[in-house]
């Protein structure tokens, strides 16, 4: 893409109204619009951060057996209401409202309810199981704060995949291949590194659920963290027999700030009890479904990459994130400078290489600092000075290198990755 056609602009103040470093860099850089506290809208350039989340996330749940397909954001309270979970004393941040035509509907929490609800019209017997269905999918929730930019919507994206299984052990090994598939979405996000598997308190014939912590002081979690063997728990369970239980020694434990990226449950049959969603076993008998949820936020996990790898004025996306793979910076106007600018463009493009060219008449200084806001973490720049050393200037911001190549060693290097 031109660089000339992009219609956001970066901004060199940060937004007054915002106190969180995710929402203050992402709105400087044009990356998404504030419509209001907890709702954002994602622009082209974060919308492509955006997508490419999705796209981790998907390749990841498609791999451990998801089916995708979207549910509805607008749902019907008597399917909520026999779980109970449609009386706000049971979930306190729901939005509802009255159809014109009669009767109530709420905006979407979560999705536990009307896909149970769904999958008793397609499971009954054990062939049909085990099943494991996953969305991307809008939630509604009226957060009593929303200080933490993209962090905490009060509209946001959120993966749900849901796991019906036919027994505890089915269950059990299905969600130790989601823990690895979500260490796997953590790693190619980028921040593997800082986010801990962590017991926390909500399984159902479990003890403990499990969330993936990042570490980051904009985080609104404290867990305690056992560095050597990368897991935590969280402080609302936190206490001698829970330790004991986990195995944990209070002495090797860290008390840090951390943001829950993600989370995975054990449902037991909570939801299949509430709607008969049951199945015939190979000996006739009927039993009920063993179910799981599990999280991710991809709106959260775009906002804590940025609190975790953001600087003041310059942002550096990993690799798999990144709005584009090479911001192709051309620095004068001249027709040499021009045409080779245009002609490695073109090649790196037919290759499927996403290229952000910067082809502005602006000056090298609003290009470099714009460069760094947008964060892409490859950059080329043509000028005369690096055509006159031989080539094109390659920097490298996540390794911090910085080398003059012919653009044949550049496209080489797209051609192999
Ligand atoms: P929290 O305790 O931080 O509010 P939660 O326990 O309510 O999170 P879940 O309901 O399990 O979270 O949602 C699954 C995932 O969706 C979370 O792990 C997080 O990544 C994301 N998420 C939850 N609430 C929000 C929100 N308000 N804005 C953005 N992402 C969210
Ligand atoms: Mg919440």
């Amino acid at each position: 893409m031109r660089q000339s056609e992009l219609f956001t602009k970066t901004r060199k103040e940060a937004p007054k109204d915002e106190t969180a470093k995710n929402a203050k860099l992402l709105i400087r850089s044009g990356f998404i619009h504030k419509e209001m506290a907890g709702a954002y809208a994602y622009l082209p350039l974060g919308y492509r951060v955006l997508q490419r989340i999705c796209g981790i996330i998907r390749d990841e749940m498609n791999g451990i057996g998801g089916q995708e397909l979207h549910l509805t954001s607008l749902q019907d309270k008597r399917v909520w209401e026999k779980t109970g979970r449609w009386s706000d004393e049971v979930i306190d941040n729901w939005f509802k409202t009255t159809l014109s035509a009669g009767g109530e509907v709420g905006l979407a929490t979560t999705h536990e309810e009307p896909l149970t609800n769904l999958m008793t019209e397609f499971i009954h017997s054990y062939k049909d199981l085990p099943a494991y269905v996953y969305q991307f999918q809008t939630k509604f929730r009226n957060e009593k704060r929303a200080k933490s930019g993209i962090m905490r919507g009060r509209e946001f994206l959120m993966k749900d995949l849901y796991s019906f299984s036919r027994s505890q052990e089915e269950h059990s090994a299905f969600y130790e291949e989601a823990k690895n598939a979500y260490i796997r979405i953590f790693d190619r996000a980028g921040i593997g590194e800082r986010t801990f598997f962590t017991s926390a308190s909500g399984g159902s014939f479990s003890p403990y659920s499990h969330e993936f912590q990042t570490l980051t002081d904009a985080g609104e979690d404290t867990i305690y963290l056992d560095r050597t063997r990368k897991i935590a728990v969280n402080d609302e369970i936190y206490s001698e027999d829970v330790l004991k239980d986990l195995g944990l020694l209070k002495d090797d434990l860290e008390k840090v700030t951390a943001v829950e990226v993600g989370n995975i449950f054990s449902l037991g049959t909570k939801f299949s009890d509430a709607f008969g969603l049951t199945y015939i076993d190979e000996t006739n008998e009927k039993r009920p479904v063993i179910m799981g949820s599990y999280g991710i936020g991809p709106g959260r996990l775009m906002g804590a990459i940025v609190e975790v790898l953001g600087g003041k004025n310059e942002m550096i996306w990993p690799k798999e994130v990144a709005p584009f793979d090479l911001h192709l910076i051309q620095l004068s106007d001249d027709e040499q400078t021009k045409s080779e600018a245009e002609a490695l463009y073109q090649k790196l493009t037919q290759l499927g290489v996403e290229v952000l060219w910067d082809d502005r008449a602006v000056s090298a200084g609003a290009k470099f600092a714009d460069a760094d806001l947008i964060g892409i973490p490859s950059r080329a720049v043509v000028s005369t000075k690096a055509l006159e050393a031989g080539g094109v200037e390659f920097t490298d911001r996540i390794e911090d290198s910085v080398e003059v190549v012919a653009s044949e060693v550049i496209i080489n290097r797209y051609v192999t990755e």
